[in-house]
């Protein structure tokens, strides 16, 4: 699988286990939550339908004489459906209607009585007592009462049935909103998880694009030297002893060329796996200064740029850094100057000591840097214009430059000298 489709699977898996781990914790939730609130909805419910109860046989077995109407009245007031048997007897009250599947119900409520309980209506003790239970009939939930009330002149046996369909449209109304909600939610949660599990994998893209382009980049500047190396080894097979060693001139400046490339490369591969050491030894700044100056001084002459070294009045302590390391810090960024500075430019090196700091500034008045390249030129083989670079230059300096500076806790930064050209400052802290 190319690298482009593992990491849009790897993203695409990693959304699918964020979002369903997420959504699974929601609806386990959400599941607990209706568990809890509809068990105590249908507590509540029972409860207010015993409690309703009590209250109604309690004035039923206070009534002098129960009338029709006031069987009526409690019926519409209480949502149920009343039937009395008096003595065994139906009350006339119950055949007002002919209506079958009330009836129906009545035996079926009494036949669950019956049967959850194991006993009959007037095998109920007291001078007043009933039970309330739940049933289903038909695909409804019904509360049901049976109760007795024990006269001087016999009993009345009581059949209550109310049908509790308001509480289960209110439980499945509740239910729609979690599903809504849970939906809603999960959607909101894929779309979170899909860019949180991005953001996650961006370093590891850029990462694996850096280094792509890395390869690549190195693969290229490998090239050039080599394939000059090989034009002029067969070339050398047919020239005269003059032209060999032309040639051979040659293949050794190219070779030395590719040795510098990959000791560049090896020192950067170190710094990304971590392997990459600085040996601080005590060293004097100034000292590091004036040789990088000395080392660069016939080289500035040749190209017609003055160079000058600007040095603080009273001498620096001691600092603890790798000095091989800041060397070739400066003699990259001196080099840098020196390569674009036109004929008769100027390079200044400067030192300054700030605290516990100390400022290395190397300034030129050449072709400056734009201000939307600064922030690139420190990336590796970057360089502003490929059109004009010298042989020697692959891109990698300023690169391994702030590698070496990170490495010793201190920064490197450009900025345009005031008139023109280009001032790196590096900042490093002396102990
Ligand atoms: P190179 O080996 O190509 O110089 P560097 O990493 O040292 O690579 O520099 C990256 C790019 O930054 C260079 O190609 C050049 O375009 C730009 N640059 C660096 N130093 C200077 C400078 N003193 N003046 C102008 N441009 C510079």
């Amino acid at each position: 699988m190319k690298e482009h489709d593992l990491l849009k699977s790897t993203h695409r898996k990693l959304t699918v286990l964020c979002a369903g781990i997420t959504t699974l914790i929601l609806i386990v939730m959400s599941l607990s939550y209706l568990y809890v609130s509809e068990k105590s909805l249908r507590d509540n419910q029972f409860l207010f339908f015993k409690n309703s109860m009590n209250t109604f046989i309690s004035n039923l077995s206070q009534q002098p004489v129960i009338t029709h109407e006031w069987l009526i009245t409690a019926e519409k007031n209480g949502n149920f459906l009343i039937k009395i048997k008096d003595n065994g007897e139906d009350f006339l009250f119950n055949n007002r209607t002919s209506d079958k599947s009330k009836e129906e119900l009545f035996e079926y409520a009494v036949s669950c009585f019956e049967n959850q309980f194991a006993i009959s209506t007037l095998e109920l003790h007291g001078t007043v007592n009933h039970t309330e239970f739940s049933f289903t009939y038909d695909g409804f939930p019904y509360y049901a009462s049976i109760g007795a009330i024990y006269k001087e002149n016999g009993a009345l046996e009581i059949t209550l049935v109310s049908p509790a369909t308001a509480l289960e449209k209110q439980i499945f109304r509740q239910r729609l909103i979690f599903l809504g909600i849970n939906l809603a939610a999960s959607f909101l949660l894929a779309v979170f998880s899909y860019y949180f599990t991005g953001k996650l994998l961006k370093p590891i893209a850029q990462s694996r694009e850096d280094q792509i382009h890395f390869t690549a980049a190195a693969s290229h500047e490998l090239r050039t030297p080599l394939a000059v190396i090989l034009s002029c080894a067969s070339a050398c097979k047919k020239a005269n002893t003059e032209e060999k060693n032309g040639f051979l001139n040659t293949i050794q400046s190219e070779g030395m060329r590719m040795s510098h490339l990959i000791d560049d490369m090896l020192l950067l591969s170190k710094t990304d796996n971590h392997t990459f050491c600085i040996d601080k030894t005590e060293c004097d700044p100034d000292t590091i200064l004036l040789n990088s100056f000395e080392a660069f001084e016939t080289l500035a002459k040749e190209k017609g740029i003055t160079l000058n070294v600007n040095l603080p009045e009273e001498p620096a302590k001691s600092c603890y850094w790798d000095h091989e390391r800041i060397q070739q810090v400066l003699s990259i960024l001196i080099q840098n100057a020196l390569s674009y500075t036109p004929c008769n430019g100027h390079v200044s090196l400067l030192m300054k000591i700030q605290n516990d700091h100390i400022f290395y500034f190397v300034s030129d008045n050449g072709i400056g840097i734009p201000d939307e390249e600064k922030n690139h030129i420190f990336k590796r083989f970057y360089r502003v214009d490929h059109s004009r670079n010298e042989k020697e230059h692959f891109g990698l300096g300023l690169n391994i430059a702030s590698e070496i500076v990170n490495a010793h806790n201190g920064y490197i930064h450009v900025f345009d000298t005031p008139g023109g050209g280009s001032t790196f400052t590096v900042k490093l802290p002396s102990k």
